[in-house]
């Protein structure tokens, strides 16, 4: 039998680790790859950071260079090469030369197509006008830094504040320019909760960022002095010399289309478990197609570079014959912005609420990263939402300056094995002072759910509040900084002598700084008759709360 000729249309993140993995498991196959782009395998989420300087040359951001993949795997790449045109039947793809024009026909027996995602751009008036810019290549980012460089740039408006957003203004402020931010949604980062991202906003405006957030774009429009006047929904103009639009990616199904290959309902290509498509020769990985949401069990879109690239090693195998499926996506991401880390995996607590799904617990928890006795200690702020009544782990979301993505990890990880939180209580992490505490904020969020799920601690949900009566436990001095509207004092050491001055019957919010101490006040009530219960993550969660 000959060797099978195996075609990969698309370079990077998905299309490089797929061939890289063909060449490790095939020896005699004969595998090229199609990159309409000048470069391969390269790291398109350092962009950010080479257009700020901070990742200089430009050549790190080259993992691997064609002549790598030639002499270390026999793969053969043809950068500025653009498949143009599958025909499915025939087994053959259509190819053009960018820089000749020239067009051949190429035969395959397998077809991986990795082509990624285009940016988002509405139809609004002045997206194309010069000084607009979208982050996703290698090219995007030489324009942007010539333009910065050349016109003097002082002023920058990026629309969107996901992740793309948020790091190409850190990256703007670290040039020094003026950046305004414009967000349709009323916060950053829209796949978190709101209160999750409180403290990116504040590290916004104390970076000097302004924030236009609820306010949409309406258009982009050339004023005077080779300015772009870029114009919301609300009618405020921000005058900028350059704007980023962040405001998402969709698949690129342009050729998978084309060629009849079956799309699913959110609009990618629609693949099954080995990652192959409604043709049994052609095989999709990456941005471009739609996965199993774990948590959920139905389809999603997730444009990120874990999922591709594992999705490129399954492809692989699949084609190879080796027993392999991809399990589905959670979201797993993490973000950095002046110092702090957000992340998140698996459903969000206003996801869950859109799905109309009510079946769910929410704690919040702020613990150190580490033992607080040990210098530099830092608040992690942790959210963890699970199923009621048996516990599974459905999602977790943190913020914070140190420690943040690896609490997230170790839930994501269990989470991949249907952890509940009564697994997170029992989990074995890594301690020493200088790294964590003997009970890790994994732990801790476990245990203070599991708790709740016992029936040990209630917990009242934060949009309830001020039904009950409102109990603060904290120390006189810290009620008298801020508290609750109406709540009353009676601080932890004392509760057990004053017990008469609480409600008998109706239900008490106990509330204090982190919820340490109330989940003590609420055992001691509880334990005297009082329908007593937590506000879980105490006052740093209201504040997380207000300063949306
Ligand atoms: P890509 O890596 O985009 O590769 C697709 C390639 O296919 C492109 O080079 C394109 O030119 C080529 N192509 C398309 N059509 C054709 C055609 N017809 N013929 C020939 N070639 C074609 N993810 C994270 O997980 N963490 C991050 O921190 C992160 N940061 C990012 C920062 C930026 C600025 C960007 C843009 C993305 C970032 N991502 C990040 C997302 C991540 O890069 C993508 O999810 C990942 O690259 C997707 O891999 P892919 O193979 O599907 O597509």
């Amino acid at each position: 039998m000959s060797a099978p000729r195996i075609l990969i249309v698309g370079g990077v993140a998905g299309g490089a680790s797929c061939a890289a993995r063909l060449r490790r498991i095939d020896e005699s196959a004969e595998i090229v790859v199609f990159e309409r782009g000048p470069y391969v395998s390269y790291a398109n989420c350092g962009i950010p950071y080479h257009i700020g300087g901070v990742i200089e040359p430009e050549s790190k951001l080259l993992v691997a260079t064609p002549e790598l993949f030639r002499t270390r795997f026999r793969i053969e790449i043809r950068t500025g090469h653009e498949v143009t045109g599958i025909d499915p039947a025939a087994r053959t793809i259509a190819v053009r030369n960018l820089a000749t024009g020239a067009v051949s026909s190429e035969r395959y027996d397998a077809l991986v197509l990795s082509p990624g995602a285009v940016p988002v751009k509405p139809p609004l008036p002045g997206l194309d006008l010069p000084g607009v810019f979208t982050v996703r290549t290698i090219p995007d980012a030489r324009l942007i830094r010539a333009w910065i460089a050349e016109r003097g740039a002082r002023r920058a408006v990026v629309v969107g504040g996901g992740f793309i957003g948020l790091e190409m203004i850190e990256n703007l402020r670290q040039l020094g320019l003026e950046v305004t931010l414009v967000e349709m949604l009323p916060q950053v980062m829209p796949p978190m909760d709101p209160e999750m991202v409180a403290p990116l906003h504040a590290a916004l405006r104390e970076h000097g960022v302004r924030l236009a957030l609820g306010d949409g774009l309406a258009s982009i429009t050339p004023e005077e002095g080779q300015t772009l006047g870029v114009r919301t929904a609300s009618g405020a103009v921000h005058p900028a010399d350059l704007v980023i639009l962040a405001i998402g990616v969709r698949p690129d199904t342009t050729l998978a289309k084309a060629a009849g290959l079956a799309l699913g309902e959110r609009g990618g290509i629609r693949v099954d478990a080995q990652m192959r498509t409604s043709d049994p020769h052609i095989w999709a990985v990456g941005d471009a197609v739609e996965v199993v949401d774990r948590v959920t069990g139905l389809p999603t879109l997730l444009a990120l570079a874990g999922p591709a690239n594992r999705q490129g090693r399954v492809a692989a195998d699949a084609i190879c014959g080796r027993p392999t499926r991809f399990g589905g996506v959670q979201g797993t991401a993490v973000c950095g912005l002046f110092g702090r880390t957000v992340a998140a995996t698996g459903q969000s607590e206003k996801a869950l609420r859109r799905a109309g799904r009510t079946d769910f617990g929410v704690v919040y928890l702020h613990p150190n990263n580490h033992a607080g006795y040990y210098p530099g200690a830092a608040r992690v702020s942790l959210k963890l939402v699970y199923r009621i009544p048996d516990g599974r782990v459905l999602g977790a979301q943190a913020v914070g300056t140190d420690g943040v993505e690896k609490r997230i990890d170790a839930i994501a990880t269990a989470m991949q094995f249907g952890a509940t939180v009564f697994d997170l209580e029992e989990s074995e992490l890594c301690y020493a002072p200088q790294f964590g505490s003997a009970k890790d904020p994994v732990n801790l969020a476990g245990m203070i759910a599991a708790n709740a799920l016992r029936g040990d601690l209630p917990v009242t949900p934060w949009e309830e509040v001020g039904r009950a009566w409102v109990l603060d436990v904290r120390d006189a001095d810290e009620f008298a900084e801020g508290t609750l509207p109406g709540a009353r004092n009676i601080p932890l050491a004392e509760l057990r002598d004053r017990l008469s001055e609480l409600p008998a019957g109706g239900p008490i919010d106990v509330l204090c700084g982190t919820g340490l101490r109330s989940y003590n006040a609420v055992r001691l009530l509880r334990q005297r008759g009082f329908d007593a219960r937590n506000l879980a993550g105490g006052y740093a969660t209201w504040e997380m709360r207000r300063g949306l």
